[in-house]
């Protein structure tokens, strides 16, 4: 853990800028200050919480509301073929979902070719698209319940 102060949380706080798009009362939507595209954004919790997997379900259902508002306005203001969505958290460990509009062979667009394509090559990734580690993988999904 690192003694900086967490950037998302010093911008829900107020004490750092950022150019703020959309909040309610548990998210809040900024321009991503690296952007793939115009329009960029990112919606994170108001509360330090490292995964999105780990929100309350009150701050799940607001993060992926204020999502979906913001990329129907996102949709109108820059010509997109539609809004990319989704959630990594590596670098900046507090709850972030990326919206970025994309259009066929832009930046965005190749990266998830190379990656959709490098999903499809490697051996030890063959094994798992067969029927009975699906079947496998399903079972053990539904069977780990409710924490
Ligand atoms: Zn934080």
């Amino acid at each position: 853990m690192s003694d900086q102060p967490c950037v998302f949380c010093e911008i829900v706080a107020g004490r750092s800028p950022a150019h703020v798009v959309a909040e309610d009362e548990f998210s809040l939507c900024l321009l991503d200050i690296n952007p793939f595209t115009e329009g960029h954004c990112l919606v994170i919790s108001k509360r330090h919480v490292p995964w999105w997997h780990d929100l309350t379900d009150e701050e799940t259902a607001s993060l992926f509301v204020t999502a979906k508002r913001v990329a129907e306005r996102i949709g109108r203001a820059f010509p997109s073929d539609f809004v990319c969505m989704y959630a990594r958290g590596r670098r900046i460990p507090h709850t972030h979902v990326f919206l970025v509009p994309t259009r066929t062979g832009d930046v965005l667009d190749g990266f998830f070719n190379a990656l959709e394509r490098f999903q499809e090559s490697p051996r030890e990734l063959a094994a798992l698209r067969d029927e009975r580690h699906l079947a496998a993988a399903a079972a053990k999904i539904r069977e780990a319940g409710e924490p």
